[in-house]
C-alpha cells in the first residue's frame, strides 16, 4: 500500500493558540503542527501565523512560575471533572486520580469532591483556558493523558467521560486532529 518514492508528507494542525513570537518580540498566533508520511509521525513543529517563522516545540514552555500555579490548579479541576463526569464518584477513579496527582507533586484532597463539583464543573473551561497560556504542549498533553487514565480506571470509558476530554482538550487549544491522536494513542496502550 504504501508509496514511498511518490508520497509526499503531510501536516496536521494539531494545536493553536497565542504565544510571544522570538523573532517578531509580540503576541502572535501558532499552529502546532504535526508531520506525517505513511501515518508514521515524523515530528512537529510551531509555526508562527504572523511571520510565518518556524520554531521547535519547546518555544511554547514559559519560563516563568504561574506555570507552577496553573498546572496545579488544572490538574485537580480536570481530575476532578473527570471523575464527576458520569454523574458517579467512584473508588477506582478517585485511586487513580490521587496517584497521577501524587506523581506531579500537586496537593489536593480529592476528598472535597462532593462539595467542590458543582464548582468544578463551572469552571473548568475558564481554568483551562487561563492555564493553557502558561503551559507547555508537554504539559496539556500529560492532563489529557491523564483525564484518559482516570476514565479508563474504571474500565469503562463512557461518552460523558470522552466528551469532557474532547471539550477540555479542545479549551487547551488542540484541534480536533489533536485530540484524535491522543485517543489514539490511549487506545494502543491500554492495549499493551
Ligand atoms: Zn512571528
Amino acid at each position: 500500500m504504501s508509496d514511498v518514492g511518490g508520497a509526499a508528507a503531510q501536516e496536521h494542525v494539531v494545536a493553536r493558540g497565542e504565544f510571544a513570537c522570538p523573532v517578531e518580540k509580540r503576541d502572535a498566533s501558532y499552529v502546532v503542527k504535526h508531520i506525517v508520511l505513511d501515518d508514521e509521525e515524523l515530528g512537529e513543529f510551531v509555526l508562527c501565523r504572523s511571520c510565518g517563522s518556524e520554531f521547535p516545540p519547546r518555544v511554547l514552555n514559559p519560563e516563568d512560575h504561574p506555570q507552577q500555579t496553573s498546572l496545579h490548579e488544572a490538574f485537580s479541576l480536570l481530575f476532578s471533572a473527570m471523575i464527576i463526569a458520569d454523574g458517579l464518584i467512584k473508588e477506582p477513579e478517585m485511586a487513580m486520580a490521587r496517584k497521577l496527582l501524587a506523581r506531579h507533586d500537586v496537593d489536593y484532597d480529592m476528598d472535597v469532591l462532593n462539595s467542590d463539583s458543582q464548582r468544578v464543573l463551572g469552571d473548568l473551561a475558564d481554568v483551562l483556558r487561563e492555564a493553557s497560556r502558561h503551559l507547555s504542549l508537554a504539559h496539556r498533553r500529560l492532563l489529557l493523558e491523564g483525564a484518559m487514565l482516570i476514565a479508563n480506571a474504571d474500565n469503562e470509558f463512557r461518552i460523558e467521560e470522552r466528551d469532557l476530554i474532547a471539550n477540555a482538550g479542545r479549551h487547551m487549544g488542540f484541534t480536533r486532529t489533536g485530540i484524535g491522536e491522543l485517543f489514539d494513542e490511549a487506545a494502543h496502550s491500554a492495549v499493551a
